[in-house]
């Protein structure tokens, strides 16, 4: 649908907030920790779309967080979609979205502390569930690392919200603090996330993690609560890059499946292997790495369309709703799981 752009905040050097109203009620409220997917085009008229998590809601309307992405190296170009927020996009715009969808939720049924672990502009959807979790019954502990106060988004409205809610506390960690920032006033810690600091500011492993950063900032943090003793369904992420999917580093690499007796096969033809379906796995994309057969993916989360695959034989049903389900004869691979015999293209 149509979102009027309804006010442009400058949150740091690098990042910015947008606020959106709907044209009309969005399908359903938001589940803090979605995203919404907005849809452009490049300058030769294809579709590009990109996910932006919800950050948090004022007066209805929704609001995004964007960090403008550089080019690594000259000569390459700047990144697509947040150049564009950050350069063209003014008050009263008109942008196009669809959503909230993805499937890093904040678990509201849960009542065990939360421990929110975010790197750079991965603090967006954690901040939502911040604002979420204040005024409730449930320890919140929001640790938060970046490069130094020029950088550092949303930091006075989660000090505030900290101060009005004496079950949300902050902790802020910059890599390298500027000569402006005040140590004890802008940020808490000098340096990375260590796990004597997770250690001494969580009540222990019985929380509910939530991680969102840097792909090196995730694997950092889920080895460390791993080793620490977390189990791994107490960790929920999200990558805002091509995703992958974290697995203890002391895990069996490629562990047999247990498939359920008289279950669906799944025939891989181009890789020559045929295995037993095993109901334990959350999608086809997850069960085809784990027989190691590297299938090409970016969001993971049926809204990029990049491990689209053609079915031979057989068909597929939609455990996670994707955006929009490929033609007939194509399978997205990481939303759906076989329905029967299956043997597809790859
Ligand atoms: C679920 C989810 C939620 C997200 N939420 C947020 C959010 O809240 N806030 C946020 O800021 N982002 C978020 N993201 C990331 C966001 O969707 C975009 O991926 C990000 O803004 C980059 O998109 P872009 O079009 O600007 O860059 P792209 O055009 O996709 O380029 C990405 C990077 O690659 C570089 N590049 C371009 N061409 C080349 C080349 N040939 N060689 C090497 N490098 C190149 C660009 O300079 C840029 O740095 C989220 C992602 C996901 C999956």
């Amino acid at each position: 649908m149509n979102f009027t752009v309804s006010d442009v905040i400058v949150e740091s050097e690098i990042i910015t907030s947008f606020l959106l109203t709907p044209e009309a009620p969005l399908k359903r409220d938001f589940v803090p920790g979605e995203y919404l997917l907005f849809e452009s085009s490049s300058d030769e008229g294809d579709p590009i779309r990109r996910e932006y998590s919800i950050s948090g809601v004022r007066d209805g309307d929704i609001r995004i967080t964007i960090k403008r992405e550089v080019a690594p190296e000259q000569d390459l170009p700047h990144g697509v979609m947040s150049t564009r927020f950050h350069d063209v996009v003014k008050k009263g715009d008109i942008v196009r979205a669809a959503g909230p969808m993805g499937a890093f939720k904040l678990d509201r049924t849960s009542d065990r502390p939360v421990v929110l672990l975010s790197g750079g502009v991965g603090l967006t959807p954690v901040v939502a569930m911040a604002h979420d979790l204040a005024g409730t019954s449930r320890q919140t502990i929001f640790i938060h690392a970046c490069e130094n106060g020029r950088v550092h988004a949303l930091g006075a409205e989660m000090r505030q919200l900290a101060r009005e809610h004496e079950n949300i506390v902050n902790h802020f960690l910059y890599r390298a603090p500027t000569a402006e920032d005040v140590k004890g006033r802008d940020y808490n810690t000098e340096g990375m996330i260590s796990r004597k600091l997770i250690e001494d500011l969580t009540p222990g492993c019985d929380c509910d993690f939530y991680l969102c950063g840097p792909g090196p900032f995730m694997t950092a943090m889920y080895d460390m609560l791993h080793d620490m003793g977390v189990a791994t369904d107490r960790i929920a992420y999200e990558f805002f890059g091509p995703a992958t999917v974290l697995r203890p580093k002391t895990a069996e690499p490629n562990k047999a499946p247990t498939p359920a007796e008289g279950g669906p096969t799944v025939a891989f033809k181009q890789s020559g292997v045929q295995v037993a379906w095993d109901p334990a796995e959350q999608n086809l994309l997850e069960f085809a790495e784990e027989h190691g057969i590297m299938v090409d993916f970016s969001c993971r989360a049926g809204s990029c369309d990049t491990c689209k695959t053609r079915v031979l034989k057989g068909d597929v049903s939609y455990p996670i709703e994707p955006f929009e389900r490929p033609g007939p004869g194509y399978a997205l691979l990481c939303c759906c799981v076989p329905d029967g015999d299956l043997e597809l293209d790859i």
